[in-house]
């Protein structure tokens, strides 16, 4: 089954994405950035879509020996293993460094990207949105995790890419 790995800074929505698309809690949703320490997956299914997916922690700068440097690891270790890259930003916080450092490092892993401006349901964010463009990944897609908005676009963007 082809797999799919949600990449992208702490806080932005990725655990709850993953449980949108499993459908059920299997990830830890918390407001402090970097609660999920441990990789998960889970089967994901949008209609008769059904895929892999793969839940991370942020991708930080940091050495092996700490928390920080095992997440990165992690996440590299998700980027190579996948076949398609689901990279999400907040959109109501815009595009930031940090968003732009990670999108440094998916563009070099070569895979398919859909770009995913979470947290813009009933339209906030949609200026966080637009600024995803910048990041020259391709159309950003508002997105909102938490009110399950979004899903048909992101439905059509795998199957163009898986
Ligand atoms: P992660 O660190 O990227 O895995 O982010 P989480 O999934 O743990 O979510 C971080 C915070 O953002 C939590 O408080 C979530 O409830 C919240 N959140 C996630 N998705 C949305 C969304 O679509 N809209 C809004 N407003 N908040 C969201
Ligand atoms: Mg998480």
């Amino acid at each position: 089954m082809s797999k799919v790995a949600i990449i992208g800074r702490p806080n932005v929505g990725k655990s709850t994405i993953f449980n949108r698309l499993v459908g059920r809690k299997l990830a830890l949703v918390d407001d402090q950035p970097g609660v999920t320490r441990d990789r998960r997956e889970g089967e994901g299914r949008i209609a008769d879509l059904a895929f892999t997916v793969i839940d991370t922690a942020g991708l930080e700068e940091g050495d092996p020996e700490t928390l920080a440097g095992r997440m990165r690891a992690q996440t590299e270790t998700a980027l190579s293993d996948c076949d398609v890259i689901v990279f999400v930003i907040d959109a109501r916080a815009g595009v930031t460094g940090t968003d732009r450092h990670f999108a440094a490092a998916i563009r070099r892993a070569g895979k398919p990207i859909i770009v995913l401006a979470n947290k813009a349901e009933s339209g906030a964010g949609r200026d966080g949105a637009y600024e995803a463009f910048s990041l020259g990944l391709g159309d950003p897609i508002p997105f909102s995790a938490e009110h399950g908005q979004g899903l048909g676009d992101l439905y059509d963007a795998l199957v163009d890419a898986l």
